[in-house]
């Protein structure tokens, strides 16, 4: 049996949408139905502070007005925290993990004081302070683990896991870098998971079987894929697009309001002029 396609758009509700998610909304959308499949929503609604429920309805309102529908219910992150505590259970089980009670100062000190760090597709990569002894030993002296942030040893799971792969439909076969992003962090101390947890495991649990999204975030899938293999989740294929650009060559950003799809709304642009000018005339 052939599975059926499955795509999702996974907008977080920081902003305003602008041409840029416009773009990869209808790209996950032309993506499922020329395969005769489903196309998903799912709100990215973990990181509390920086979330608004305004955001969240905006985006419904402006998919909408785009002409753009979605199967079934929308998946709210925020309604899925003990599929991601039981996912971070299973990694600490397997011993993939270890606590961390760094501060950003902390880290940025001890770089410093290193004097160079290797560098991640995020800046420079955690240098492992709260790895082994040391950590264990603060683990033992702070109010409790729960107090800290929780990382990935990618340097064991690397090992544990052995050599893995995923497929980019443009860019092909990739092999995955466990330590591309270094040692990190898939449970923030304060939201309890992370992007990368949420959206690995939201993505099984949904049967996403392509994901679609910019190619900013195709670094992000070398550490996705690792999570997966080491869940023994399902692996999705990946199609990583090109960005919108502004007119000076820069990616669309949901600062840069004039090109939010309310703007352009409210200028008197029409839904279809919208579209093609997110790359998908009709
Ligand atoms: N919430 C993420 C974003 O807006 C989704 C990324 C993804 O599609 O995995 O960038």
């Amino acid at each position: 049996m052939i599975d059926k396609t499955v795509t999702r758009f996974a907008p977080s509700p920081t902003g305003f949408l602008h041409l840029g998610h416009a773009h990869a909304a209808l790209f996950a959308r032309r993506a499922a139905v020329a395969a005769g499949g489903t196309f998903l929503l799912r709100i990215e609604d973990i990181d509390g502070p920086r979330c608004r429920l305004a955001f969240e309805d905006a985006i419904f309102e402006d998919l909408t007005w785009l002409g753009l529908s979605w199967d079934g219910e929308v998946t709210r992150q925020s309604d899925r925290r003990a599929a991601y505590g039981a996912a971070l259970a299973q990694l600490s089980a397997a011993g993939l993990t270890y606590p961390c009670f760094c501060t950003r100062k902390e880290i940025a000190a001890e770089i410093k004081a290193a004097g160079a760090a290797p560098q991640g597709p995020d800046g420079p990569l955690y240098p492992g302070t709260c790895r082994g002894a040391r950590g264990d030993a603060r683990a033992r002296g702070e109010a409790g683990v729960s107090e800290a942030a929780l990382r990935l040893d990618c340097t064991v799971a690397g090992t544990a896991l052995g050599p893995l792969s995923f497929n980019d439909r443009v860019a092909g076969s990739i092999t995955v870098d466990p330590c591309l992003f270094g040692d990190a962090v898939v449970a923030r101390k304060d939201i309890g998971t992370s992007y990368h947890l949420a959206c690995v495991v939201d993505d099984a649990a949904q049967g996403v079987t392509l994901v679609t999204r910019g190619d900013d975030l195709l670094p992000a899938t070398h550490l996705q894929r690792v999570l997966q293999a080491a869940l023994s989740l399902p692996q999705p294929d990946y199609h990583h697009h090109g960005l919108v650009m502004d007119d000076s060559g820069h990616r669309l950003a949901k600062r840069d309001d004039a090109r939010s799809l309310r703007a352009l709304r409210a200028s008197g642009v029409s839904p279809a002029e919208a579209r093609a000018m997110a790359g998908f005339p009709d």
